[in-house]
This record gives C-alpha cells, sequence and structure tokens, in this order.
C-alpha cells in the first residue's frame, strides 16, 4: 500500500446521511476505517446494526462520547485522518461546540493527525460573510471552527460540496420537499416571512442566498482550490434535467 492508501481514518458521525457514505468510501479505498461510536447511540437498533455492518465490511468500532474528552483524544490518537461528518442542520451551535472539541482532542493527540475534514460540506462560508441574519450564523459557526483548525496548525480539507446531496435539486429547492412538486413550486423571496421559528428562518436565508442569490455559482474557483470534477473525473456527471428524470 502506498502512503495514501494506508492513512488510518477515523469517521466521527458514521451512521449519518453523509457519515455512512464517507464510511463506505474509505473502506472501498482500502484505507484501515475506524468509526466513532458513541455510548448516547443507545438502544437505536438501525444504528448499532448499521455500526456491525461497517464491522463486517472491516471497519473498527471505537469507542468515544463528546462527553468524555479523554475518550475523544484516544480515538484520535489511532488514526491519521479525522472525517466528522455530525449533523449541523437542527442544533448548529450545538455542532460547533462539538467540533471545537473534536479540534482540541486533536490538538492534544500532539501531532499525529496529518489531516482533519471538519463538518461543512456546505455553502463556502468564507465567502458568506455578508450573509443576512439570522442565517449568516451558520457561516459565522463554520468560520469560528476553521479559525480554530487553522489556529492549532492541525492540516486541513475543506470541502464545499454546495448543495450536491440529494436534498435540494429533487425538491426542486423547495424547503421541506426531497421529491419534485408536480403542482406547484413556491419562488423564494428575502426570508423576511412573519411567523417562522428561528430554524426555519435560518433555513430560508440560505435559499435565498442559493437560489435567488445565485451564492453557488457566482465565483471563481481560487488558487488553492480545486473543482471537484478535476478530482474526480472518473463521476458521472449529468445535467440536472437529466438527473430529475429519476423522478418521472
Ligand atoms: P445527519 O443528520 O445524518 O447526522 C449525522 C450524524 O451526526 C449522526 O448520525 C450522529 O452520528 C451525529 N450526531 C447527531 N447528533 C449528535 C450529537 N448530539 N452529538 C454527537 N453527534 C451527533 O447529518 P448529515 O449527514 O445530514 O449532515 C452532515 C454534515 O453535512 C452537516 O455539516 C450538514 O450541514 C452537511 N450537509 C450538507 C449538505 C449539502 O447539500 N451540502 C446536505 C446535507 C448535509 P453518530 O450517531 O453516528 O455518532
Amino acid at each position: 500500500m502506498d502512503e495514501k492508501s494506508s492513512s488510518r481514518v477515523l469517521v466521527v458521525g458514521g451512521t449519518g446521511y453523509l457519515g455512512k457514505r464517507l464510511v463506505k468510501a474509505s473502506l472501498a479505498n482500502g484505507h484501515p476505517t475506524f468509526v466513532l461510536h458513541r455510548p448516547e447511540v443507545g438502544v437505536d437498533i438501525d444504528k448499532i446494526q448499521m455500526l456491525l455492518s461497517f464491522k463486517e465490511q472491516g471497519a473498527k468500532l471505537v469507542q468515544a462520547s463528546f462527553s468524555d474528552h479523554q475518550s475523544l483524544v484516544d480515538a484520535v490518537k489511532q488514526v491519521d485522518v479525522v472525517i466528522c461528518a455530525i449533523s449541523g442542520v437542527h442544533i448548529r451551535s450545538h455542532q460547533i461546540l462539538l467540533q471545537l472539541n473534536l479540534v482540541q482532542a486533536i490538538k492534544e493527540a500532539a501531532g499525529n493527525i496529518k489531516r482533519f475534514i471538519p463538518s461543512e460540506f456546505g455553502t463556502d462560508p468564507s465567502r458568506m460573510m455578508d450573509a443576512i441574519a439570522p442565517g449568516r450564523v451558520t457561516f459565522e459557526d463554520k468560520m469560528s471552527v476553521r479559525k480554530a483548525i487553522e489556529e492549532a496548525g492541525i492540516p486541513f480539507t475543506y470541502v464545499t460540496a454546495n448543495c450536491f446531496a440529494g436534498y435540494f435539486v429533487g425538491g426542486l429547492c423547495q424547503p421541506g420537499a426531497i421529491i419534485p412538486s408536480n403542482q406547484h413550486v413556491s419562488l423564494l423571496g428575502h426570508a423576511n416571512a412573519k411567523g417562522l421559528e428561528y430554524a426555519e428562518q435560518v433555513g430560508l436565508g440560505h435559499y435565498y442566498h442559493v437560489c435567488y442569490e445565485g451564492c453557488l455559482t457566482n465565483f471563481e474557483i481560487g488558487d488553492n482550490e480545486e473543482e471537484a470534477t478535476k478530482l474526480y473525473p472518473e463521476v458521472n456527471y449529468v445535467r440536472v434535467k437529466d438527473y430529475l428524470k429519476r423522478y418521472l
């Protein structure tokens, strides 16, 4: 095995929507793969069975909890690469605290981590510093995690997947929809509708920047960045109109 393929990879949040795909990809690429098993998962039978199926496929389950800092340090000491894919949709601020804990644990593990990939996978927060409130909290929080990573001198990769997950295109970018309606679509405005809960206002603010302002497309890719089609030419990229045919 070359150096790249022998990286020991820890996935945090491995049973989630993104995390389970990251575990699968890590195993498929031949990396010794470790998956965090939080005691908080308790008797969630689907998660337990998923973790056991990862184990059957060759992953090692590592017991650790965000409420037991030393267990996190011990977990990251076992690997070279940490990928965090914890949820951010409804617990945004909580997610930031957890990720800051993880950064601290990586720092304490004293230099064995060659790369940390935090739970970003969205819009590039560094381009969103003019975002409208309250949605801008998401980007500010993600930037505070970036700051902590960079101040700690931890090598990192930030993945900005924009809206390339199953949540958006299929539902024609309608909040709360993941399959297209053949009845109607709403044209989204300034996210200042009355009577919305905070989380809905945050979400709608993001939709405003994505759908109305075009924040995912109106920039040039920078010198220290790489466009995904160049990194992964083997992927069969399709046009949106072809992608949507699956829903017919
Ligand atoms: P999920 O809601 O599927 O949750 C992922 C994992 O987060 C869970 O499986 C769990 O891991 C962990 N988690 C949840 N609550 C807690 C908690 N209180 N303490 C510790 N861990 C917790 O998340 P997604 O996969 O949808 O999202 C992952 C990341 O990807 C987020 O940052 C999100 O914003 C981003 N994203 C981006 C999208 C895009 O289109 N660009 C679309 C969707 C997500 P476990 O139980 O395994 O320990």
